[in-house]
């Protein structure tokens, strides 16, 4: 009776132990962009509290520092530098920060976007097309490109893009912004049989509305509001927390078979192509 009791508990005990492993990012080196606040910041969180050094970045040196005293105070282990992503310097200086102060890459986590223009499509001038998928597509990719190498040299690891759940359903006043973040779900299951020969997984998160900066002009007009809760099954804003979680999650060893995937976290939104 006791023998088997005993059983019970080491079975228990591996089992535990073997999960706890798989869902660990300790030695594992991120570069999240855009990080110094909302989705991004929050990704940052979820990957350092799984034990992976996170490398955080944005355009204003103020929000880096910030950033980092947040993240040390709650013993993640971190490192700051500004990037805007929309310059090739920056972006390898992004990248150069984190070979001297981390030793390698693991994970890239790209998160940047830009949204200049709100009305209708056809009002959508040159200047804006230019700046939103150079911003939100391009660089996204060029990023990738520079850090790719670098991963594959540590034997493997992780991309994830961050999309919207307006790649699914283009949003009525963000058409550019919706198309941009239809490509990144196009881009995700085109590098991911590219990358799988590097033992690269290329996965990408669709947040529906997260309570940001960003998503002010939404969560804050009831009337928008009403509209979108009436296609939600959770009938609230999402938290950027909610967001995080899914993008460590797909980070960790728990995930070992998803590549090419976009997973939706959108309280219910539609997201399917
Ligand atoms: P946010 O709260 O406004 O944060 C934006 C972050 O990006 C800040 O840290 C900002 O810092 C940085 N940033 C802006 N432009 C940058 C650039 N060119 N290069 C580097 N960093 C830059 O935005 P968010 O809502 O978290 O959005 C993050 C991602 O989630 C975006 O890809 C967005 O499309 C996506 N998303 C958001 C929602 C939502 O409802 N919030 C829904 C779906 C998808 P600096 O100003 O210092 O650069």
């Amino acid at each position: 009776m006791l023998r088997v009791a005993f059983r019970r508990l080491s079975t228990t005990l591996v089992t535990g132990q073997r999960s706890m492993s798989q869902s660990s990012l300790a030695g594992k080196v991120a570069i999240v962009t855009a990080s110094t606040a909302g989705i991004g910041l929050a990704i940052a969180h979820a990957l350092g509290k799984k034990g992976a050094h996170v490398v955080v970045s944005s355009r204003r040196q103020a929000g880096v520092d910030k950033a980092v005293a947040l993240l040390k105070s709650q013993d993640i282990q971190v490192t700051g530098t500004t990037c805007n992503v929309g310059n090739q310097g920056d972006r390898e200086r992004l990248l150069q920060t984190t070979l001297d102060q981390c030793g390698g890459v693991d994970i890239l986590v790209s998160n940047a976007a830009v949204n200049p223009f709100f009305g209708n499509l056809m009002d959508t001038t040159e200047e804006v097309w230019d700046k939103v998928m150079s911003i939100n597509v391009k660089a996204a990719f060029l990023m990738t490109k520079l850090v790719v190498p670098h991963i594959a040299k540590r034997g493997g690891g992780n991309v994830v893009f961050v999309s919207s759940v307006a790649a699914y359903q283009p949003m009525q006043g963000l058409g550019a912004y919706s198309v941009s973040k239809t490509a990144l779900v196009s881009l995700t299951r085109a590098l991911a049989p590219e990358l799988a020969q590097s033992n690269i997984r290329v996965n990408c998160v669709a947040p529906g509305i997260i309570k940001t900066h960003f998503s002010t002009p939404l969560w804050q007009n009831d009337d928008i509001m009403d509209h979108f809760k009436k296609q939600m099954c959770i009938k609230r804003v999402g938290k950027a927390d909610e967001i995080g979680g899914v993008v460590a999650f797909l980070c960790t060893e728990e995930a070992s078979y998803i590549t090419g995937e976009t997973i939706a976290a959108t309280g219910g939104m539609g997201g399917r192509l």
